[in-house]
């Protein structure tokens, strides 16, 4: 478990993240989503001990990062944003070197890096040149590092930037036989990764969490507050009378008038006296379903109804309203 409280990290006067406050629990895959810029490294990069924190604790398995960091940093493993790789070494000499920098008992390192390597699928290269290998491998023996000495916790910075379609199914695949075993945290910018592997989604931003949940909590979330798009033909004011009168509708309002006939280009344009179709916007209290009377009512009203549609927000709504931004990759 990873216990982050008041996490607060500034450069000059700005913030890079500003008052986090975190529980990880054991053994669930966790996603940092956010744009660039989010704070995601940031905070990777504080719980890790890599980077030190202006203000605010992280606890590690009951360690203190700053107070304890050996016994909070040997619950971890790391695949930072460049991965720390020796590119001279090959996969087999680097793996041995960072099982020795780990302390991993001399007589399990073996059996150890070739489980690992299996798990990965690195052993076909395992006597390669690190600087040799394709991006994709790489990433590889990056994540089979962070592997090393199989910490309860593994994090994972963007596993997947750089990488084609099938290497990112791998990886994926990879990382959710992880689950239960380990807990993961990785981070990524791409909202469709994150609901794909993660039981948790945390969205930064801008230095903030701003949401969190699992993938079906998110989207129930923004859905709660349900909203209807009318349109109808005839006299606006009736409606809003009707819309006035109902105790499920929280407000409304008329989105714009458009000409009868426009929809349909086989009708006469222009006839004067012809109601016009207009349309509104209703906002709904959370789990009320008014579409049947409303329905009803504006009939009985002899107005009738052209369409009557529930707005659902998908995560991708939801992750660019929180995140403010159209730097993101859906
Ligand atoms: P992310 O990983 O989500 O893309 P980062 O944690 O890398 O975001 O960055 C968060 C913010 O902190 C950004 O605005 C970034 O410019 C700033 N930042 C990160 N590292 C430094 C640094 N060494 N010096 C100054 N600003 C930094
Ligand atoms: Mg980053």
């Amino acid at each position: 478990m990873i216990e982050i409280s008041g996490l607060s990290k500034k450069y000059g006067s700005s913030y890079a993240i500003k008052d986090l406050n975190l529980k990880i629990e054991d053994g669930l895959i966790y996603g940092f989503l956010g744009p660039n810029g989010a704070g995601k490294s940031t905070t990777m990069n504080i719980i890790t001990g890599y980077l030190s924190a202006t203000s605010g604790t992280v606890t590690v398995d009951g360690h203190d990062i700053l107070k304890e960091p050996e016994e909070a940093k040997s619950c971890i493993g790391y695949l930072p944003e460049t991965p720390p790789l020796y590119p001279e070494m090959t996969v087999m000499e680097y793996m041995s070197f960072v099982a020795e920098l780990k302390k991993v008992d001399k007589k399990d390192r073996s059996k150890q890096i070739s489980d690992i390597m299996d798990m990965v699928e690195l052993k076909e290269v395992k006597d390669k040149l690190i600087r040799s290998l394709s991006k994709g491998y790489r990433q590889r023996v990056g994540m089979a590092q962070a592997m090393i000495s199989f910490p309860d916790i593994i994090i994972l910075d963007e596993p997947t930037v750089g990488l084609d379609p099938k290497q990112i199914i791998e990886i994926r695949d990879l990382i959710r036989s992880l689950k239960g075993k380990h807990t993961v945290i990785l981070s990524s910018h791409i909202l469709s990764e994150v609901s794909a592997v993660c039981d948790k989604i945390l969205i930064l931003s801008k230095g903030s969490l701003v949401a969190q949940g699992t993938p079906e909590e998110l989207e129930m979330m923004m859905q709660s507050e349900g909203e209807l798009e009318l349109t109808v033909k005839g006299d606006g004011e009736i409606v809003s009378d009707i819309l006035s009168d109902m105790d499920e509708v929280i407000s409304f309002e008329s989105t714009g008038n458009s000409l009868k006939g426009e929809e349909s280009g086989d009708r006469e344009v222009g006839s004067e006296n012809e109601p016009e179709l207009i349309s509104f916007s209703i906002k709904v209290k959370e789990g009320e379903e008014i579409r049947d009377r409303l329905s009803i009512r504006l009939a009985e009203r002899n107005i009738p109804v052209y369409s009557l549609i529930k707005n659902e927000k998908t995560l991708e709504d939801i992750f660019l309203e929180l995140t403010d931004t159209q730097e993101v990759s859906l």
